[in-house]
């Protein structure tokens, strides 16, 4: 039976319909700029690739659109689509898991909108699209993974009236890459996930730590908004608060504008000036000496260094250390600048094997190191699919 996995956004939305025997993807495809008059959709099976630059009006074109290709090109009918898996970013602390959607889980995804104004909203809108359709459907939520985390964790030490108020705390993201990649691990350890303590880094333009405790999320460095932890391409990630109001003052800027630089403006692209592209910024320092360039591939390994470093104190222990995302997958060179001299910590990468490695599992840790370092390529379609899949066969 197959699962059809949407990810919608304001503009645009992506599909992958996942045949589940065998885990492997029948059709995906993407659709951009949707309501602007220079829409697009492409879909892609075997070997073929299709586009359509058909004006697509809203979701719901788009949705029909999808559900046309699949059935006259992939499968016989609708009826081989067994559920509809819908990534959603922001289920607060109302979804602890995935949710079979009704009316009362759309009218939850309405209440968390407000922590997550860009993304919820347009979710709904896939939603809404496929209500017609008659498929169960299912709410995958990328905050569920880390409702986990302690009360220590989550809260801030800001008064505490704010979290009572407005639900100020840390929530953290990418759970279900977290998830997916901790279960990768457990599997290639041939260990079981509740016995293992894992550091889950998932390093792409955006990118995020999780400590795993016993299988269960831990700690994690993203925070009320995805703006926070580790450096990225174009976020701040942590910096001292008491920039902000300064530099709003300084600059005369709005909130608004402060946001901007600090999520569009900062990271990678900020220090180097170049790009948010690791693989521009590698080039640039490696090959013509670009002093800026160098320091943002500095910060970045130094910022998730020290973020390992500190889960590895919280931890008691850690028994693997997993990298995934584009820059996890892609760059040894980050990978070795991230693991190098903590062998006091237990952590001994085989350098030669982790050169070799690049968009592929692998351990990439030396046969006497305690810590396993693992490379998993994150796979967050699937795991939505798994969960749509365990949601609507009870
Ligand atoms: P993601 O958000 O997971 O798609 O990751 C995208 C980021 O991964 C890009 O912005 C690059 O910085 C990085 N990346 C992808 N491929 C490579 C590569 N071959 N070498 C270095 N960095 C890469």
């Amino acid at each position: 039976m197959n699962i059809l996995v949407l990810n919608a956004g304001s503009s645009s939305l992506k599909y992958q319909l996942i045949n589940m025997e065998n885990e492997s993807i029948l059709a995906k495809g993407s659709a951009e700029k949707i309501g602007n008059k220079d829409s697009f959709i492409t879909h892609k099976y075997g070997n073929e690739k299709i586009m359509d630059e058909s004006f697509f009006e809203n979701h719901e074109v788009v949705v029909d659109n999808v559900l046309n290709f699949l059935t006259t090109h992939v499968i016989s009918s609708i009826d081989e689509i067994k559920a509809i898996g819908h990534r959603i970013v922001h289920g607060g602390e109302l979804f602890k898991h995935a949710a079979i959607i009704d009316d009362s889980v759309i009218k939850g995804i309405e209440d968390c909108s407000d922590l997550a104004p860009l993304h919820n909203p347009a979710h709904l809108k896939g939603i809404y699209a496929c209500k017609k359709l008659n498929i169960p459907m299912v709410a995958v939520f990328d905050t569920a993974f880390h409702q986990t985390m302690p009360e220590e964790c989550f809260i801030y030490p800001i008064p505490y009236e704010f979290y009572e108020k407005y639900k100020i705390r840390k929530y953290g993201f990418h759970g279900t890459s977290h998830k997916y990649v901790s279960q990768r691990a457990s599997e290639i350890l041939e260990k079981n996930l509740d016995d293992l303590n894992i550091i889950t880094c998932h390093l792409g333009n955006g990118a995020s730590l999780c400590a795993i405790k016993n299988g269960k999320s831990y700690n994690t460095s993203m925070g009320f908004t995805p703006l926070a932890g580790v450096m990225m391409g174009t976020r701040s990630g942590d910096i001292d608060p008491a920039i902000i109001s300064y530099l709003m003052e300084k600059e005369n800027l709005t909130s608004k504008q402060i946001d901007d630089i600090l999520n569009k403006k900062s990271g990678l692209l900020g220090i180097s000036g170049i790009s948010n592209d690791c693989r521009d910024i590698e080039n640039e320092a490696w090959n013509n000496g670009n002093k800026r360039a160098q320091l943002a591939l500095d910060k970045f390994g130094l910022r998730v260094k020290e973020t390992l470093g500190s889960y590895a104190a919280i931890l008691n222990g850690v028994d693997a250390i997993v990298f995934t995302a584009g820059l996890g997958e892609m760059s040894p060179e980050t990978r070795e600048f991230i693991c190098k001299d903590l062998e006091h910590f237990g952590i001994k990468l085989d350098y030669n094997l982790n050169k070799s490695i690049r968009g592929k599992e692998a351990i990439i840790s030396s046969s006497d190191s305690k810590t396993t370092v693992l490379v998993v390529p994150t796979n967050e379609e699937l795991m939505i699919a798994r969960e749509t899949m365990e949601l609507v066969s009870q």
